[in-house]
Formats: structure tokens, C-alpha cells, sequence
């Protein structure tokens, strides 16, 4: 998509910090962190939400999940613990729609969310 902020910055047209990359997935630092670690995960393939994934995205989705908690072992949170986030669509809190899910580390955080 070519006004997806995400999918320019798969295609390296705006920089962005990246820690981890293959075929499917890409992950990078969060440019507004909300704790000492945020990186978001997402992959190459547009999918606007949640909503939109379907079973053809099965091994994708669980590639991201592997991703996530090899992501939080080298990041050294994986330990005292992270939180793993899906915001989907307007109540959901998503502001970018190109699916992503954020790893929030560093800090304790509390339930319910705001
Ligand atoms: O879940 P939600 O859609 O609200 O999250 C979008 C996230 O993308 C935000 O945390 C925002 O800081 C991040 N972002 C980014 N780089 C951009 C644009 C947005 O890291 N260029």
C-alpha cells in the first residue's frame, strides 16, 4: 500500500530502527516509546487488522509470535516479563492500519488498560 507508513518503512522509504528482519516479518523500535523497551512487530504482507487475517495467515501469525519471544530474549525481558499488544480498529486504540503488535518491556504495567 503506498500511503501505509508501515509498508514504507518495509520498503526503507522512511528510516526506521530496526532489530529484526526476514522474508515475512520486520520489527522495529516504536518512534513514541511508552516504556524503556517498544518495539512493534509486523509483517511484510498488508493486513490491515486483526480483522483481517484468515486461516492462509496461520504459520505467519505464529512466525510473529516465535519472532516476539526471540525478540524479548535478546532484548534480555523475557525474564521479568513483557506485555505483548494488539490494538484493532477504533475502540481498540489502532492508529496505523497495517496490523502490528507492540512488545512493551521494562516496567511494570498495571490492568485493566485505560
Ligand atoms: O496500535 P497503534 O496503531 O496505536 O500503534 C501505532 C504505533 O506506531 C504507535 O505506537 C506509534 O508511535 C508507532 N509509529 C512508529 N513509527 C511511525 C509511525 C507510528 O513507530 N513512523
Amino acid at each position: 500500500m503506498s500511503d501505509c507508513i508501515f509498508c514504507k518503512i518495509i520498503n526503507k522509504e522512511i528510516p526506521s530502527q530496526i532489530v529484526y528482519e526476514d522474508d515475512e516479518i520486520i520489527a522495529f523500535k516504536d518512534v513514541n516509546p511508552q516504556s524503556p523497551v517498544h518495539i512493534l512487530v509486523i509483517p511484510k504482507e498488508h493486513i490491515e487488522s486483526l480483522n483481517d487475517i484468515n486461516s492462509n495467515h496461520s504459520d505467519l501469525i505464529g512466525n510473529i509470535f516465535i519472532t516476539i519471544k526471540n525478540i524479548a530474549e535478546e532484548l534480555g525481558i523475557d525474564e521479568e516479563g513483557y506485555r505483548v499488544v494488539n490494538n484493532c480498529g477504533e475502540f481498540g486504540g489502532q492508529t496505523v492500519s497495517h496490523i502490528h503488535f507492540h512488545i512493551l518491556g521494562g516496567r511494570k504495567f498495571s490492568w485493566p488498560p485505560g
